[in-house]
């Protein structure tokens, strides 16, 4: 029988904030343990919680960058569990009424995953075992969160791996947390069930817990599917359960029993206000958001003819198709632009880490200088290549590397001797075109392009030779 993954997801997103969700302390990553700290975060008994209001916002942001209903009323609620990385018993998150519904992700093979809904919390404390020893840091404790949970809707590893990227894509986009999942910045729990190809019934799922890789999550989702369907096969039974990956094993084992919602004692948390949202305060952040990568990705296709896979390299961090979007200003041809950044200014650039930050000595208002020259015929490609090779190198402007004499560029006369020379010592290239094999002709063209530097208009050069031939 054949089988077919059923998957959903809980991301849990540190937010960007200078401070934490209810107190003033600092959210920086790391720092020496137990040094952002106060009263109010680690819950000494007769301190009081204020929400951030920067939190509601960044939340409404997510909410609206995947297309939620903001709730115009939503509330914090008690999450109790006794564990010694939440000093004071219970954390403070929203299940009743959380503060975005609904809402998707739309995936490139066209499928929505359905988000069930967003919703604010705290972050616990973290558990340092050393030698035996274990210590407890309470710096991430209040540090500000959202969690996206999604509904079942995703089929298969490949669809996984792109809902997290498309995730991280979007909060990077909108500025609210910089998920960086090796730091535990963005972290996500996989429900995962499997059922025979054509059922409609979900199986019973397992929970993989708190995993900060995208190359554990897949890795993860293939073992446990294998084991699912292996048990089944063998005649066994999937257990609900909370499970946590091993990646020195790329294996999954049992933590606990699976907990339900009503397990955590959840109620309102009574210290806090509800929290109260205009529909004009919603359509106040809306219309700050940025233009999310999505629709970006689709104006370059549509608008500026940039080739699909281009499209998407450009708009893959948004330093890059800012970047992108001044270097084009004023340009017939934004093509060009596109092809220096993907062709030569990506190889400047080593790691993922160096694209996203994409520090490039070349300002976009340089490169389009240089652009601006080719588009009116002053330069030719290739000695615009190779000028702006020297120009990433050190960051001066496009006119320190082309003289007067590049931009005359070549007398009419100088053009016909070059293109009769390549004819003349061409001629097997010649036979060959004149018994109609085109191609041939690039031959002379190159010839021509070589002895004049790659000064030459290659279209120009290419009709007068086809005029001489002929
Ligand atoms: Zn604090």
């Amino acid at each position: 029988m054949k089988y077919e993954l059923v998957a959903g997801f809980e991301t849990h997103i540190e937010l960007g904030t200078n401070t934490k969700i209810f107190c003033s302390c600092s959210t920086e990553f790391g720092g020496e343990p137990n040094s952002h700290c106060c009263p109010v975060c680690i819950g000494l008994p007769g301190t009081l919680p204020v929400l951030n209001k920067k939190v509601v916002e960044y939340g409404v942001m997510a909410g609206l960058a995947t297309n939620g209903k903001i709730a115009n009323i939503s509330k914090m609620d008690r999450k109790n569990y006794c564990y010694p990385d939440l000093s004071k018993a219970y954390q403070i998150s929203q299940l009743y009424a959380p503060l975005s519904i609904g809402g998707y992700v739309q995936l490139s093979n066209g499928r929505k995953i359905r988000l069930h809904h967003i919703h604010i919390e705290e972050d616990a404390g973290k558990l340092i075992h050393n030698h035996g020893d274990t210590y407890v840091d309470y710096n991430r404790g209040g540090v500000p969160l959202i969690e996206i949970v999604s509904e079942p809707d995703i089929r298969s590893i490949d669809e996984a791996r792109e809902y997290v990227e498309k995730l991280q894509q979007v909060m990077r986009y909108i500025g609210i947390s910089d998920c960086r999942m090796q730091e535990g910045s963005m972290r996500c729990d996989v429900n995962i069930s499997v059922r025979p190809v054509g059922s409609e019934k979900l199986g019973t799922r397992t929970e993989i817990k708190n995993m900060n890789s995208i190359t554990f999550i897949t890795k993860a989702m293939e073992y446990e599917f294998e084991r699912q369907v292996d048990l089944i096969e063998s005649g066994g039974q999937v257990v609900q359960e909370t499970l946590r990956y091993d990646d020195a094993t790329n294996t999954t084992s049992s933590m606990r029993s699976k907990e339900d919602a009503h397990d955590y004692r959840y109620f309102r948390d009574p210290d806090l206000v509800t929290i109260s949202i205009t529909d004009e305060e919603i359509e106040e952040i809306r219309s700050k958001l940025p233009e999310l990568p999505q629709q970006k990705c689709e104006r370059y296709i549509d608008e500026l003819e940039i080739p699909p896979a281009d499209a998407s390299q450009l708009t893959k961090y948004r330093n890059i198709s800012e970047y992108f979007d001044k270097a084009i200003d004023g340009l017939k041809k934004p093509k060009t632009v596109s092809n220096f950044i993907i062709s030569q200014i990506f190889r400047t650039l080593r790691t993922e880490e160096d694209k996203e930050a994409f520090a490039v000595k070349t300002t976009p208002e340089q490169l389009n200088e240089l652009c601006k020259l080719i588009e009116d015929g002053k330069v030719q490609n290739n000695l615009a290549k190779s000028v702006l090779d020297k120009m990433l190198e050190s960051g001066k402007p496009c006119t320190e590397y082309i003289t007067e004499e590049d931009m005359a560029g070549l007398d009419d006369d100088l053009v016909e001797k070059l293109c009769k020379d390549a004819i003349a010592n061409n001629p097997k290239a010649v036979e060959q075109y004149k018994a109609g094999k085109e191609k041939a002709i690039m031959a002379c063209m190159g010839y021509v392009m070589k002895n004049s530097k790659g000064k030459a208009n290659a279209q120009d050069v290419l009709a007068k030779i086809k005029s001489l031939i002929s």
